[in-house]
Formats: C-alpha cells, sequence, structure tokens
C-alpha cells in the first residue's frame, strides 16, 4: 500500500482527483485548454516518448534476429519502414561509428553525409575529453 502511495500521489498532484485510467483502460489526460496544459503537454510526451522506446527496442532486437521473427515484421524490414537487418548490420562492423538510428535507419544515410557522428564524437570529446572508443578493448576483455 505504501509504494502505491509513493507511485500515485505524483500522479494524483498532476490529476487531481480525477481517475487515472478512464473506462477504455488509457491513462486519463488533462483536456487541452484545461486547467493544467504544461502537464497535459508533459503527460502526452512521456506516454509517446515511452511507446517509442519501447518499439525501437523491439526493432532493434528483430534487426539482430535472423530465425522465428513474424512473416509481418521480415516484410517491414523489407519494405524499410522497420529497421532491416542488411542496413543495421553497417553499424556492428569495426570501428562502429555510423548508422546509430535504430528504429527506421532512415536517417542514418543523411546524417552520414552530414558527418553527423564525427561533429557530435568531436563536440563530446572537446567537452568531456573522453576519446570515442577508447576503451572498446575494456568491454571486449571483460569475463562473466
Ligand atoms: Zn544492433
Amino acid at each position: 500500500m505504501k509504494n502505491r502511495k509513493l507511485f500515485c500521489n505524483p500522479i494524483c498532484q498532476l490529476h487531481g482527483d480525477r481517475p487515472l485510467f478512464g473506462t477504455h483502460g488509457l491513462p486519463v489526460l488533462d483536456a487541452p485548454g484545461g486547467e493544467n496544459l504544461p502537464a497535459y503537454h508533459w503527460n502526452c510526451f512521456v506516454f509517446l516518448l515511452s511507446i517509442f522506446v519501447a518499439m525501437t527496442n523491439q526493432i532493434h532486437k528483430w534487426s539482430h534476429t535472423y530465425f522465428g521473427i513474424p512473416s509481418w515484421v521480415v516484410l517491414l524490414q523489407d519494405l524499410h519502414v522497420i529497421l532491416p537487418r542488411r542496413h543495421h548490420r553497417i553499424h556492428h562492423v569495426a570501428p562502429h561509428e555510423t548508422y546509430f538510428c535504430i528504429t527506421t535507419g532512415w536517417l542514418n544515410y543523411p546524417l552520414e553525409l552530414l558527418q553527423f557522428w564525427p561533429f557530435l564524437e568531436r563536440a563530446i570529446e572537446s567537452a568531456f575529453a573522453c576519446r570515442p572508443r577508447s576503451d572498446d578493448l575494456r568491454w571486449a576483455q571483460k569475463k562473466a
């Protein structure tokens, strides 16, 4: 019961006395134009972001799976609607410095043309004095 209070209290503060879940089983979000519009926008953002992250995780897993995935997933991969296996393979070839987009892969080629990732790595390196992939061999040598 205590854990439920810890979880629900912050949500109840956002939603007031209204129920958290509607009759459709989905979380109740404040209506646009309501009294708490910033909270509504934040709730929508977090809700959609969590769906996107979960889908990306599954799509990335499928791009590493060669047997036993549903045929409709293979069709979506072949049509490049979701990340194709062959496309994602480029990322996993040493030195692992490109094709980081793992949901659809649509931005990988344009970002490659713009040299986005080397630019970002230089910016991070200058800000944090940390060389990209300098510890890769340390990860490979770790034993379970
Ligand atoms: Zn991968």
